[in-house]
């Protein structure tokens, strides 16, 4: 193991930027896992017919209250939710091309930096053509799309809307349009055998999609699936079959070539995800709209997870951020790195730990590693970096227990 180098060299890989979120709260219906803040757009229109055009208008609002809390220029900007493309296109569009020339123009302050990536999550339903093109005129160059699964049956005990041939038809769509785009599926789906999960990879990788995420399914209380599962009704997969699952998906994601870069993400070479990578790489964001979190470094602002409070505070005369602060304590801050960076192939650089918090803060993570390093649970190349080999991440808890410092 190397020991913790003294000198007090800065990381030259750590350029300054930030990123923004963008929460729309609008789903066409809930799916029966999701525990995201979002609300079915029908009903929330016959409560207020304008409630799309306040909400926009609110963010908006909160874009100019808020961005100067970014001390480095926005390279990167996500549109998520909900889901964004619930709103028609005839506001949506306008929306995201000012967001677009709000940052870029505020970039100007830093030598003009780029919007090097700008995406949006849309769902198989709505893809098309003219929705490609029209989010391109606005700036977006990225799209990603919750395929979920290619099997319809298991699209249905989740309870997404779309089936099996929307799921083929969005892909063949976006491969055709030359967009850069990421897939998501899902895994350990309800009656889902080995067998199906190695055709829906398959399935996936056959498109050659620039990027993709897969993620185990959780069952989070208050959903419905959680309900179900609570009444005996469908079966959690164990964590074998869970284990078998991921390792079938590592495979498959490394004999087509991709790179497995964190725990649920994988992308061709140069494609990784710019913006989800500052959630483990220390880049501040800025979160906007309801029930959005914020991050500079040092605390962390989280919106309400409230339509009618959010929208009232800013299109308000006097419109003031709703946000209420948690400034987090410094401990905390090392665990998130901890957990985070661990789970990625990049690892934990104890470089960064002790240029951020300290010498202190790196010599008792190290001591923390030190136990497991000797044990196999973690690796490293020489270089003051540390990482968790890639077949344990799913189960890799046991290990991050043991790397967090304890509270003082
Ligand atoms: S479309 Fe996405 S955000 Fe909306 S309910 Fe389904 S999983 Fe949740």
């Amino acid at each position: 193991m190397t020991p913790i180098q003294t000198s007090n060299t800065s990381n030259p890989t750590h350029p300054p930027m930030a990123g923004i979120y963008i929460h729309i709260p609008f789903c066409r219906s809930k799916c029966a896992y999701c525990d995201f803040f979002s609300l079915p757009a029908t009903a929330a229109l016959k409560k207020d017919a304008d409630c799309f055009t306040k909400y926009l208008e609110a963010v908006k609002r909160e874009l100019v209250l808020r961005i100067d809390e970014l001390t480095a220029p926005a390279t990167t900007i996500y549109i998520g939710g909900g889901t964004p493309t619930a709103i028609p296109l005839c506001q949506l569009a306008p929306f995201l091309s000012w967001i677009y020339r709000e940052v870029v123009s505020r970039n100007q302050k830093f030598d003009g930096e780029a919007v090097t990536e700008f995406t949006v999550e849309a769902n198989p339903e709505d893809i098309s053509s003219d929705l490609i093109d029209s989010l391109r005129q606005s700036g977006v160059n990225r799209i990603s799309i919750g395929i979920q699964s290619f099997d319809t049956a298991q699209l249905d005990a989740i309870m997404r809307r779309h089936d099996s041939d929307a799921s083929f038809r969005a892909l063949s769509i976006l491969r055709e349009s030359g967009i850069n785009y990421s897939a998501d599926l899902i895994y350990g789906l309800p009656q889902q055998s080995l067998e199906s999960w190695s055709s829906q990879i398959k399935s996936l990788l056959d498109f050659e999609p620039p990027h993709f995420s897969a993620y185990l399914l959780s069952y989070e209380p208050g959903t419905r699936l959680y309900a179900r599962k609570e009444q005996g009704k469908v079966t959690e997969a164990d964590e074998h079959t869970a284990c078998r699952m991921y390792g079938i998906l590592t495979e498959a994601a490394r004999e087509r070539g991709y790179n497995h870069y964190e725990i649920s993400n994988f992308s061709i070479p140069g494609k990784e995800a710019r913006h989800n990578s500052s959630y483990w790489n220390l880049t501040p964001y800025l979160g906007l709209g309801c029930s959005a979190h914020s991050f500079d470094g040092d605390t962390r602002r989280i919106n309400p997870a409230n339509l009618g409070s959010y929208i009232n505070s800013l299109l308000a005369s006097d419109p003031t951020p709703p946000y209420t602060e948690e400034a987090e304590t410094l401990i905390n801050k090392v665990n998130d790195y901890i957990i985070t960076s661990l789970r990625t192939s990049a690892g934990l650089s104890l470089l960064r730990i002790r240029e951020k918090w300290g010498s202190d803060i790196a010599s008792r993570v190290l001591s923390n590693i030190t136990r497991i390093y000797k044990e196999g649970g973690i690796t490293s190349k020489g270089d003051s970096s540390f990482r968790i080999p890639e077949q344990l991440w799913l189960t890799s808890d046991a290990i991050l227990r043991e790397v967090i410092l304890d509270a003082d």
